[in-house]
């Protein structure tokens, strides 16, 4: 075994594999405990799109995917999508799921394995026109691992959007106590503040692996209306676009 395959063995959380596929079943009910994550889906998307100069086309990687919820969104936007995720419940509802919903070729092209970040990197080196990791850099022993391994999958000129949860008092107030313990929007233990990443150290481990920091935008959740936008304010949750030189 390779020592990026045992690296990337040691840098999955299975209390976090299992608490994510303790909900598998529910990944796709826009009113269950992955609410939010459908709310913020149309904000994202937008903003992903106009990192890569449009989607059409583009041969895109969705790392920690999840039920697909990214992954078929992208597709659905015209993308050719591979969604990776070490949960293999969730690899098998995102198939699923885009079976049931007939997202599948010719029309569509989206593909789900259960593959390491790293790993893959050792397969496929600079195959990606786009790669997106979003809110798993916060679940992982080793987050600029991850960082690293997609800045290997992004082909020169490539470009890649992080997102995650700032380490602030702020995020501490909203994104901890009150989304997991006032009004319940996220389960309980979700999110472990320590392992919040502000956008310094992102970007750190990003040009740390020879990538350009391009910008950052900030996702304002409201929770009254269920609904989240494009916001500047990056003290919770917020995205990082990077780009791989040519
Ligand atoms: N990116 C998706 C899901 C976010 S939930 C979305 O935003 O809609 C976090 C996901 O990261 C879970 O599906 C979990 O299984 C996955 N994950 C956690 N650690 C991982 C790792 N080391 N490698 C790959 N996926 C991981």
């Amino acid at each position: 075994m390779s020592a990026t395959t045992e690296h990337a063995r040691g840098n999955v959380d299975a209390r976090e594999i299992a608490n994510f596929e303790r909900l598998a079943s529910r990944w796709w009910d826009p009113r269950g405990e992955m609410a939010t994550l459908h709310q913020i889906n149309p904000p994202r998307v937008r903003y992903v799109a106009q990192c890569a100069g449009g989607l059409k086309g583009k041969l895109a990687l969705d790392i920690g995917c999840g039920g697909g919820l990214l992954s078929e969104a992208l597709a659905a936007e015209g993308a050719e999508v591979l969604g990776i995720d070490m949960a293999g419940e969730l690899v098998d509802v995102a198939r699923l799921h885009a079976l049931e919903s007939g997202r599948t070729p010719p029309a569509f092209r989206l593909d789900y394995r259960q593959i390491s970040a790293e790993a893959l990197a050792a397969e496929r080196p600079q195959a990606f026109d786009l790669v997106c990791c979003m809110e798993m850099l916060e679940h992982v022993p080793d987050p600029a691992s991850v960082i690293a391994a997609c800045a290997r999958l992004a082909r020169p000129g490539g470009d890649l959007v992080f997102s995650t949860i700032n380490r602030s008092p702020k995020a501490f107030a909203l994104a901890v106590v009150g989304a997991e313990y006032v009004l319940n929007l996220v389960p309980r233990g979700t999110h472990d503040y320590e392992k919040f990443i502000r956008p310094s150290e992102l970007a750190a481990w990003a040009r740390a692996a020879g990538l350009e920091v391009v910008g950052m935008k900030g996702l304002r959740y409201n929770p009254l209306l269920k609904s989240a936008r494009l916001a500047d304010d990056i003290d919770v949750n917020y995205f990082m676009h990077c780009r791989k030189p040519a």
